[in-house]
């Protein structure tokens, strides 16, 4: 009709790549779909949309909610959504605009290839001055449940005062979250050192009870050399060693970690000594 639309290049193949069609529940929408094909330079996307569907008691489908790249899509009226929901059917659209010079035929001169597949006519909808046009439900999915995180726990964290359980995935995005069971340490007595829940080992003071040990007591002749022993032993071991390595490294072996013994080599080596003088 007029000269300017009959100068138009019909865009015979609409090609789009790229776009992000998989979520799950709480991701947002984002818009990451680009033109391509030998026609790419010769149109724009518009927008990307999400519609958030409602299944009707009939089975038919309803949007009632959207998400638009393009603010401006938006009216005073749209119920908008900002990330999908567990549970929800979303459909993707998409519109497309032909730049100056060039237009979109109808649905049986023009083919929309959306990810590689062909939309079909029926999908493809074109504006009537061709100026514009939407790829419409060209994919539909469903924000699932079951593709929740859910937390996996394994063994105790602790620290000086408490314990808890926290989720051991390397791929949870709520570790704080996670936290569950938080408690303070159990100990069976004031005198246990282990926690019962979580194995963690406390530091108490018994020194009273690891110096006197009884042990001591059991052998009568003790008592009296023990202030002597540790003092002497101190002294006399390095002599000892320096002057017979045969003999001390034998009597060292058999100390093991009892008090008692380390007293008896003490005597032993004051005794040896006391020979070689
Ligand atoms: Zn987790
Ligand atoms: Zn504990």
């Amino acid at each position: 009709m007029t000269p300017g639309a009959k100068s138009e290049a019909v865009i015979d193949k609409v090609e789009i790549n790229g776009a992000t069609l998989d979520f799950n529940a709480g991701d947002k929408p984002v818009a990451t779909a680009v033109t391509a094909g030998r026609n790419k330079d010769n149109f724009v996307i518009v927008y990307e949309c999400w519609e958030e569907m409602k299944q009707n008691a009939d089975g038919t489908l309803e949007p009632v909610a959207f998400w638009y790249s393009d603010d401006s899509m938006y009216t005073s009226s749209t119920n908008m959504f900002t990330q999908f929901e567990s549970g929800r059917k979303c459909m993707y659209s998409i519109g497309l605009k032909a730049k100056d010079g060039y237009k979109f035929g109808n649905g049986s001169s023009t083919v929309m290839i959306f990810d590689g597949k062909d939309v079909g006519a029926t999908y493809f909808i074109p504006s009537q001055d061709g100026k514009t046009a939407m790829g419409m439900a060209l994919k539909t999915i469903n924000i699932e449940k079951a593709q929740q995180h859910s937390h996996t726990y394994g063994k105790w964290s602790f620290n000086k005062n408490s314990h808890w359980l926290q989720c051991t995935d390397s791929n949870c995005n709520d570790l704080n979250g996670s936290i569950k069971d938080k408690a303070e340490h159990t100990f069976e007595s004031d005198k246990d050192t282990v926690c019962l829940v979580c194995g963690y080992e406390r530091q108490i003071e018994k020194p009273e009870e690891l110096v006197k040990p009884g042990d001591s007591g059991n052998k009568p002749a003790e008592p009296d050399n023990n202030p002597i022993a540790p003092g002497e032993s101190e002294e006399v071991d390095p002599g000892g060693s320096s002057g017979d390595p045969v003999t001390n490294p034998e009597t060292d072996g058999s100390v093991g970690m009892i008090t008692i013994t380390l007293s008896a080599v003490a005597l032993t080596g004051a005794l040896i000594l006391r020979k070689k003088r």
